[in-house]
């Protein structure tokens, strides 16, 4: 199974990808881990990625491009769930050399929906498990359930920066959305549903489309 999971930032991507990846054992490719590895690491990559990403601006497709390719052209991965890649038309064509996809699973959400889930959203910053103050509270407040690391909010979940993120997903989407529509490979779901809900739907359509 090569699935795209596509979505603006806090529909529950990396929600319904981690899960998908566990049930079918499946990787899970997150663009937006792969960069935020690289910052942390502070390599070549990720010095030049930080400040994009600090505010909320997509990192310039040559180096995300570049990126992808190291992890997905040397047909390491036969099946994955990619997720937050790609963004751009662009992107999607240089996807187009490196390897087939099955499925593109849209999650639409309102904008109502994506700032309560974005704002509340708390990271742990040692094993990068993800809790939200209301809908996935920690048992101790600030402290991760896993590790008992530190939770932190991500520097582009601030308000202004998610209205940014937001701007620039419509703005960028709708070409992909096209691209993937015309190749009769996008399923819309509705992404403002509980997260059981949203993932049932996303099983289902695998299933309908014989890829579990
Ligand atoms: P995400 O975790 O997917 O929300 O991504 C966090 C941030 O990483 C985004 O706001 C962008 O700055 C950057 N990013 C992730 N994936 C891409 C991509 N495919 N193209 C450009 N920038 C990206």
């Amino acid at each position: 199974m090569r699935i795209i999971i596509l979505g603006p930032p806090g529909t529950g991507k990396g929600t319904q990808s981690r899960m998908l990846s566990e049930q079918f054992n499946i990787p899970h490719v997150s663009s937006g881990d792969i960069l935020r590895e690289n910052v942390a690491k502070k390599t070549d990559i990720g010095k030049k990625a930080d400040v994009f990403m600090k505010t909320g601006q997509l990192v310039p497709d040559n180096i995300v491009v570049k990126m992808m390719t190291e992890i997905l052209g040397k047909g390491k991965y036969k099946h994955f769930i990619l997720d937050g890649f790609p963004r751009t038309i662009n992107q999607a064509h240089e996807l187009e050399h490196l390897t087939p996809i099955d499925l593109v699973i849209n999650l639409i959400s309102s904008e109502k929906m994506i700032m309560e889930r974005l704002s509340g959203r708390r990271v742990c910053s040692s094993c990068k498990a993800v809790f939200h103050i209301k809908n996935m509270p920690p048992k101790k407040d600030g402290v991760c359930n896993n590790c008992n690391g530190k939770l932190i909010q991500r520097d582009d979940d601030k308000p202004e920066t998610i209205k940014n993120r937001l701007r620039i997903y419509e703005i960028l989407s709708d070409p992909l959305i096209f691209f993937y529509s015309q190749k009769g490979l996008l399923r819309d779901i509705d992404g403002d549903q509980p997260i059981p809900k949203i993932f049932g739907d996303v099983i289902s359509v695998l299933k309908k489309e014989k890829l579990v």
